[in-house]
């Protein structure tokens, strides 16, 4: 079934379901299996609170390391399936539960951006 989606991207309403993909912290993620990004994606809350239920999480995928390296190869590669949407992790974002905001945000913000992406800042804090 079709469903109006609210795009983050144009403001506008869009008959396509958003595509979302979702990058973590890889050394975060040695710790952490994701569940709270999942369940704020899965429960509509946080940072996925503007999204329908027509949304969906087409990847999950750590950074690579420091710094970012495998960001712009996978972002490159969820766009060819359709992604409008990369949201960085929380533990990415913030410092918070004894994780230090990423050092290299502001870059890898920018590489997804400039593939044309939208990022969004943030999941489940
Ligand atoms: S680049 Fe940032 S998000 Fe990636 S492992 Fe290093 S600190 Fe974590």
């Amino acid at each position: 079934m079709s469903q109006e989606t609210q795009s983050p991207i144009s403001g506008q309403i869009s008959e396509k379901p958003l595509k979302i993909a979702l990058v973590r912290c890889h050394i975060v993620a040695e710790v952490c299996p994701g569940i709270g990004c999942f369940k704020a994606f899965n429960n509509k809350t946080v940072a996925f609170s503007n999204y329908n239920d027509s949304a969906e999480l087409i990847a999950a995928f750590t950074c690579g390391g420091c710094s970012g390296r495998r960001v712009h190869r996978l972002c490159k590669s969820v766009q060819k399936f359709g992604a409008d949407v990369v949201h960085l992790s929380s533990c990415m974002c913030k410092d918070m539960d004894g994780y230090s905001r990423c050092p290299h945000i502001d870059s890898i913000k920018k590489m997804i951006e400039d593939l044309g992406l939208f990022v969004v800042e943030g999941t489940h804090h």
